[in-house]
């Protein structure tokens, strides 16, 4: 059996791994490098679900192979739901997590600290298959809020500025990387959909 992560980082396909691992031994686990290169799809949808299901769909049509893929990023509620799908690039390129923290920092200098409620979300997509019904998408959620300095040095991109609502009052740059799998919404989905994949890959569960 082997499932195509679409993805060149190795911490999620190594978390991925594990996480099926509990479910069916001896699932193989390619990404992107282990594969025949192909035309990797543009991230322009709308939303992270959009994104997600372009990858995983790209990575079926190229390799034959059920394929997984995510998306995520911050949504910050003084932002009308913004950097949502643009976190990676927010601050125009080169992309740069240290120049989108500081300006999403100035973008919330007025805001009071009752409305700096914000939330990562991650969507993730499994399919294996052309048509409709051969795609399972999960979404997890980290709710928390933006602080208005940078604290920690673990973590990347806006965890240096994010403090978790079930890890008060670290951010999420502060915590270890297990502590932060535990309640992140890249955990969250991935835990979710780990199950519904591996019985789809024993041949069952549609
Ligand atoms: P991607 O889904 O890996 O492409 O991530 C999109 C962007 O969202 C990243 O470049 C980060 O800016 C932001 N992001 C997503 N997940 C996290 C996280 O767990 N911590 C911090 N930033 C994140």
């Amino acid at each position: 059996m082997r499932l195509h992560v679409a993805s060149r980082n190795a911490g999620k396909i190594e978390e991925m791994h594990r996480l099926l691992d509990a479910h069916v031994a001896g699932v193989e686990i390619v990404g992107l490098d282990d594969v025949a290169p192909y035309d990797e799809p543009v991230e322009d949808g709308a939303t992270f679900a959009d994104n997600a299901l372009l990858k995983a769909r790209a990575g079926y049509a190229a390799t034959g192979l059920p394929s997984i893929a995510d998306d995520s990023g911050l949504c910050v509620d003084a932002l009308n739901g913004m950097p949502g799908v643009l976190s990676a690039r927010w601050s125009g390129p080169p992309k740069s997590d240290a120049r989108n923290n500081e300006l999403l920092l100035a973008q919330l200098a007025d805001v009071p600290d009752e409305r700096r409620g914000a939330r990562f979300r991650c969507v993730v997509a499994y399919v294996d298959g052309p048509g409709d019904d051969d795609v399972l998408l999960v979404e997890g959620v980290m709710p928390g809020r933006v602080i208005r300095e940078t604290r920690g040095s673990g973590g990347f991109g806006y965890d240096v500025v994010f403090v978790p609502a079930a890890a008060e009052p670290h951010t999420s740059a502060e915590l270890a990387s297990a502590a932060k799998d535990a309640i992140s919404h890249r955990g969250r989905a991935l835990r979710e959909i780990a199950p519904q994949v591996a019985r789809r890959l024993a041949g069952g569960g549609r």
